[in-house]
């Protein structure tokens, strides 16, 4: 399985709904800068990284593929996937200007496309190749149904359908209104529409400081919120230290953590209580995987980041058996040949060989942004 061939591609796929935004993002589309490898035995492995979208930044993720990663993968075997890995995030130059950012956005999406190619040449889903599924479903929660930009009456009737007529695991609702007081009573209104056995989790996106988080981390307690996520900025290690100290309402983060080291740091501090990892932002599953065994070693859950927009998140759920929770966003899945999808509050276990991340023929054809 010789890598002869590197090529990319980068889509721009519209959101589903219309009004997507969090304390500190909107979204219109989501982007999908990724790269196809073929070998000499004419087999293609698909990978890929995501954005929110924006052409100048994205081409910067295919040019690091193409102009850095692609000569150093020529020739190489494919089956090779940690070595190859190893070799382009220590690849010197590299590594001199992008140890997190661009240039491990791009190595995802390579290694992705690796592993993708092994699992399909091996002719197993990637769930099985990493040595099999344990036995438990697992449980899906919904986010798309809790933006801040939803009015309250949205955000509580559809928590509702969810819950009630749909049977999630559990919803997630994003917080960070001007006024405090709106947040709280979002919450308290989505509580009493969903009762009192939903799994709640809430999501600040980073936006708040210490005090603000602190007070927030009082009132969840009445509320019973599953989870705090992303109360404070991304990379402040010692701040959220100190408000998984104070509060009682565990703390959720890392789908903007690049590195296992940044997951160390949070980890061995006792700042994080459910580990969020991304195979999109570390560099890919042979990251992921690092990240999701020294979650196990400290005896913490993993529920990573948006499971259906990595797609293989699904594998990597069904795999890891600290993953405890997986998020459902539904704005890229029909996009690709083996879309994720949840049945009775569970994900289905993917079936296909590979990492289920082959974009459909007809999606890079109508969402291919033009050169
Ligand atoms: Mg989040």
């Amino acid at each position: 399985m010789i890598i002869r061939r590197i090529e990319t591609f980068l889509l721009h796929v519209p959101v589903t709904g219309n009004h997507i935004a969090d304390s500190l993002h909107q979204v219109t589309h989501w982007g999908v800068p990724g790269v196809i490898i073929e070998t000499d035995d004419g087999r293609k492995g698909y990978g890929y990284t995501g954005t929110h979208g924006h052409t100048a930044t994205d081409r910067l993720i295919e040019d690091a593929i193409q102009q850095t990663y692609a000569p150093l993968l020529i020739g190489e075997n494919a089956h090779d996937v940690l070595h190859l890995w190893r070799k382009l995030d220590r690849f010197p130059p590299a590594q001199w200007v992008g140890r997190t950012g661009v240039l491990k956005l791009a190595l995802a999406a390579v290694d992705v496309a690796l592993w993708d190619l092994k699992a399909k040449d091996a002719g197993l889903p990637l769930w099985r190749l990493l040595g099999g599924a344990h036995p438990d479903g697992v449980p899906a929660y919904n986010t798309n149904c809790g933006w801040l930009s939803l009015s309250q009456s949205q955000l509580v009737d559809g928590s509702r359908k969810l819950v009630v007529e749909e049977g999630w695991a559990g919803i997630k609702v994003k917080i960070g209104s001007k006024d405090p007081h709106d947040d709280f009573e979002r919450l308290a209104a989505v509580r009493h529409a969903v009762g009192p056995r939903t799994r709640m989790m809430v999501d600040a996106n980073g936006a708040f400081d210490l005090p603000r988080a602190m007070e927030y981390g009082r009132r969840f307690e009445d509320l019973d919120i599953g989870w705090f996520e992303e109360p404070l900025w991304y990379d402040d290690v010692e701040s959220h230290r100190i408000l998984a100290a104070a509060s009682a309402i565990p703390i959720a983060l890392g789908e903007q953590l690049y590195t296992t080291d940044a997951f160390r740091a949070f980890v061995s501090a006792g700042a994080v209580h459910y580990v969020q990892p991304d195979t999109t932002r570390l560099a890919g599953i042979s990251e992921y995987i690092e990240v999701a065994h020294l979650a196990r070693s400290f005896r913490l859950p993993v529920a990573p980041h948006a499971g259906e927009m990595s797609q293989v998140h699904v594998h990597l759920a069904h795999w890891h058996p600290s993953t405890s929770l997986l998020e459902y966003i539904p704005w890229i899945k029909d996009h690709f040949e083996e879309p994720a999808d949840v049945r009775d509050g569970c994900f289905l276990r993917p079936q296909q060989a590979g990492a289920s991340t082959t974009p459909l023929a007809s999606s890079m054809q109508n969402y291919s942004v033009p050169i």
